[in-house]
């Protein structure tokens, strides 16, 4: 038999001793939760994507094509929306509405732009976040 630390042994004592108080109670057995097993990680724990997460991942990669062969490799709120922009860093696509509004037409009405503003807009009232995009996006002079 495997000797046990003190640590083990003190786990394994507090589990036996709890486990005759239950019994002695006439309950079904509970351990108390600082000497339960630990949860495992990345098995039940972690989501896999689901079917929107996949759609939106090759729409993007769709896009991001798109939008270099008409040139908009910059943020698009860049002299549009005052903030302190990082450019051709930190970039990504903004929808008109929250993602679990979107259909997956919708997926395609994008505009590219930073982090920073994409902050600043994603807390917005859903209208008025609507409305820059589609502005952004009715301004342009090539569409993607
Ligand atoms: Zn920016």
């Amino acid at each position: 038999m495997n000797r046990l630390s003190p640590t083990d042994y003190a786990t394994a004592l507090a589990r036996k001793n709890a486990r005759e108080a239950q019994k002695a109670r006439g309950s079904k057995f509970r351990a108390p939760l600082n000497c339960r097993q630990p949860l495992k990680r990345g098995v039940a724990g972690r989501l896999k994507p689901g079917k929107k997460t996949k759609e939106w991942a090759s729409v993007r990669a769709k896009l991001k094509v798109r939008f270099a062969a008409v040139g908009i490799t910059s943020c698009e709120l860049l002299g549009i929306l005052p903030h302190l922009c990082t450019k051709d860093n930190y970039l990504g696509f903004a929808h008109a509405a929250k993602r679990r509004k979107l259909s997956s037409d919708d997926l395609y009405h994008v505009i590219l732009i930073c982090n920073h503003s994409h902050n600043i807009i994603e807390v917005w009232p859903a209208e008025e976040m609507k409305r820059i995009v589609d502005s952004t996006i009715h301004q342009r002079e090539k569409q993607p």
